[in-house]
C-alpha cells in the first residue's frame, strides 16, 4: 500500500470519527463496513494492523448511532483478529494498547497510523518502538479494546473502561446537577431513569452503586429547581424496591464513609459502582488519584440500606410538602393549591 493510499484511508476514517454525533449516515456506515470486511477476510494477515486500528479510530461512531448491523460486523471482525493474532509469541514486556486510554489513542492514531503502515516513513521511537506497535499481540489488544467498547465485558486483558452508556449518563446528569443541562435533555426523565434503573438492579453491588446515584440526584429532585411529583415518586419507588432486598443487611464495619459532598461527584461514584466494568475503573482511578472511599465500604449492604432509608425519607417529606401525602385520592390529579405545577423548569438560567 502506498503512502497516498493509506493517507486517503486514514483521512476517511478520521472523517467518520470527527462528527460522529451528527446523524446516522450511510456513507459512514459504508466506510466502517468496508474496513470490517477487509479485516474479516484476512484477520491474521499482513494488513490486519491497519484495518484493526482503522476500526478503533471509528469506534466513537460505532458506539453512537451507526446503521443496523454495523456494530455486529465490527465486533465479529475484531474478534477474528484477536483469535488469529492474540496467541502469537513476541519478545515484548508491554504493548502500546495497554499503556493509554482509548481516548488518547483516538487522538493520535490519525497521525500515527500512516507512518506505521508506510514502513519507509520516519518513526519517532519515543512514541514507543514501531515493532511494539506492529506486534500481532498489540494488534490483538486493540481488537479486544474494540470488542470491550462494543460489548462491555466481552474481552479480557484490556484496560478497564467505563461502558459508553454509563459515561453518557454521568456527563448528562452532571450537567443537570450543575444547573446547565445539555440542549435537548428532558431533565425529569433523566433524573427518573436513575430510580428506574435502581428498581431493576438485580446484582447487590450494582444496586448499591445505584442507591448512591439515587441519593446524589435526590438533592436536586427535592430542590426548587425541580418540583416534579412523578420524579419524586420514581426515585422513591426504586428505593423501596431496593430496601425490600436489604431487609437482612448485616456487616462487621465499625463505621461507614460519607458520600461525596457534591451531587456530581456522588453521581460519578454511584454510577461507576453500578457495573462490574465501572467498579474496575473506580479502583484504578482510586489507585492513581487516591480520591474516594474504599469500594468495599461503599458497597456494604448496611451502608446501602441506611443511605436508601435516608434518601427515601427526604423524598417523602418533600412530596408531602408539595403535593400532600400519599396515596393520592381518586380524581385528585390537579395540583394542590399554592403548589407550582410541574413544568418546564429545566434550565434555571432561562
Ligand atoms: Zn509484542
Ligand atoms: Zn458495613
Amino acid at each position: 500500500m502506498s503512502a497516498a493510499e493509506i493517507g486517503d484511508l486514514v483521512e476517511a476514517w478520521g472523517g467518520v470519527q470527527d462528527d460522529y454525533q451528527s446523524r446516522r449516515d450511510a456513507a459512514k456506515d459504508r466506510i466502517v463496513l468496508e474496513c470490517a470486511r477487509a479485516l474479516a477476510a484476512d484477520p491474521g494477515g499482513e494488513r490486519a494492523h491497519q484495518w484493526t486500528l482503522g476500526l478503533v479510530m471509528m469506534l466513537p461512531y460505532v458506539g453512537w448511532l451507526p446503521g443496523d448491523g454495523v456494530p455486529g460486523a465490527v465486533f465479529e471482525a475484531v474478534r477474528a483478529a484477536d483469535g488469529a493474532l492474540g496467541g502469537r509469541p513476541c519478545p515484548h514486556a508491554v504493548h502500546p494498547y495497554a499503556e493509554d486510554e482509548l481516548e488518547d489513542h483516538l487522538f493520535w492514531l490519525r497521525d500515527l497510523l500512516p507512518d506505521l503502515v508506510d514502513e519507509s516513513a520516519e518513526w519517532d521511537e519515543d512514541e514507543r518502538p514501531r515493532d511494539e506497535w506492529l506486534c500481532p499481540r498489540n494488534v490483538a489488544g486493540f481488537a479486544r479494546i474494540a470488542m470491550d467498547f462494543i460489548e462491555p465485558g466481552s474481552a479480557a486483558g484490556v484496560p478497564p473502561r467505563l461502558p459508553e452508556d454509563t459515561r453518557r449518563d454521568i456527563e448528562s446528569l452532571s450537567a443537570v446537577l450543575h444547573g446547565c443541562p445539555r440542549p435537548g435533555t428532558d431533565v425529569d426523565s433523566e433524573i427518573s431513569r436513575v430510580g428506574d434503573a435502581l428498581g431493576r438492579a438485580a446484582d447487590p453491588d450494582d444496586r448499591a452503586g445505584l442507591v448512591i446515584a439515587t441519593a446524589a440526584v435526590s438533592w436536586y429532585a427535592i430542590s426548587d429547581m425541580m418540583r416534579s411529583e412523578s420524579v419524586l415518586d420514581d426515585l422513591a419507588a426504586g428505593l423501596e424496591t431496593a430496601l425490600t432486598r436489604l431487609s437482612d443487611a448485616r456487616c462487621a464495619h465499625d463505621g461507614h464513609p460519607g458520600l461525596p459532598g457534591s451531587g456530581p461527584d456522588a453521581v460519578w461514584v454511584g454510577l461507576h459502582l453500578s457495573s462490574p466494568a465501572g467498579r474496575r475503573v473506580y479502583e484504578a482511578e482510586r489507585g492513581s488519584s487516591g480520591w474516594g472511599a474504599p469500594q468495599e465500604a461503599l458497597l456494604c449492604p448496611v451502608f446501602t440500606a441506611a443511605t436508601a432509608r435516608e434518601t427515601l425519607a427526604r423524598l417523602r417529606e418533600r412530596r408531602e410538602a408539595l403535593f400532600g401525602a400519599e396515596p393520592p385520592v381518586d380524581g385528585a390529579d390537579s395540583p394542590v393549591d399554592g403548589a407550582e405545577p410541574p413544568g418546564n423548569r429545566d434550565n434555571p438560567e432561562s
